[in-house]
């Protein structure tokens, strides 16, 4: 996959980029990504990007110009046509879903805003628009970052097993089960005895149940999605009413 980014601050992609499954998807070659500074396509002698809106308030606008020469030029490069996706916090919210189709794409091209976001007419380049959260950045710089992350590591050959990501909260509406790993026992805190017993059958019931439980106590709203049984929607009942003693 080939990801391209345009940006005022193509510096702040330089670490986080680099390290961990992002870093590793790069060196294997299965993600390309490419850094563009909006300010390359300014014709001004200020390389200036935004400008005052029009109808007054405060802050300032990021103007058309630079950015729709810039998408164009991205655009051209190739191969193919990529993606466009603007981060921005009146996009669509950004979630696992997305991510997974996203993984798909062979290429994609990310827009950062800044300031007080975009002239509006650049959204006709846009194929999607994306917020990470329903709070305000700075910049759009750390979501695209999100962005990169969440969906590079969906890339197949990237995560190594494949069934991580499978199992992984979201996945199929529901948060992940609990995790342990070795001492079986921590300041009197015991493992769950069903994960030392080598029960497979036992040990996927327990997690699929504790997976249900924890999403009806923290995230209710995901079950909206999620393929339950008649037992399951029961279980959930008696969360959401309190009636669940300890589990
Ligand atoms: N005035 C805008 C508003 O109220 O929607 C906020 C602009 S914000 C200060 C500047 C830029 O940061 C945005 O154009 C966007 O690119 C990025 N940004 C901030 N919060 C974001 C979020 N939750 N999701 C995606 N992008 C975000």
């Amino acid at each position: 996959m080939i990801v391209d980014v345009i940006t005022i601050f193509p510096g702040m992609f330089d670490g986080p980029m680099s390290a961990s499954m992002v870093g590793l998807a790069r060196e294997r070659g299965l993600l390309e990504l490419r850094v563009h500074d909006l300010r390359d396509y300014t014709e001004d002698r200020h390389r200036s990007t935004d400008d005052y809106p029009y109808g007054g308030g405060p802050g300032m606008v990021m103007r058309p110009e630079p950015l729709f020469r810039a998408i164009r030029a991205v655009q051209a490069h190739g191969p193919g046509k990529a993606t466009v996706v603007f981060l921005t916090p009146g996009g669509e919210r950004f979630t696992q879903p997305t991510a997974r189709r996203l993984s798909s794409e062979d290429r994609l091209l990310l827009v950062c805003g800044h300031y007080e976001g975009f002239d509006e007419r650049v959204f006709t380049c846009a194929d999607l628009r994306l917020s990470i959260g329903d709070y305000v950045l700075t910049g759009g710089e750390l979501p695209a970052m999100v962005v990169i992350d969440a969906v590079a590591r969906l890339i197949p050959g990237v995560l190594g097993h494949e069934e991580s990501a499978a199992d992984e909260s979201f996945s199929e509406g529901l948060l992940e089960y609990p995790q342990y790993t070795r001492p079986a026992t921590f300041e009197n805190l015991n493992v769950p005895e069903v994960l030392l017993s080598g029960n497979h059958a036992r040990i996927a019931e327990y997690r699929r149940r504790q997976s249900v439980i924890r999403t009806a106590r923290m995230r209710p709203e995901l079950l909206n999605d999620a393929h339950l049984s008649d037992e399951e929607r029961a279980l959930v009942e008696e969360v959401l009413e309190g009636s669940l003693d300890c589990d």
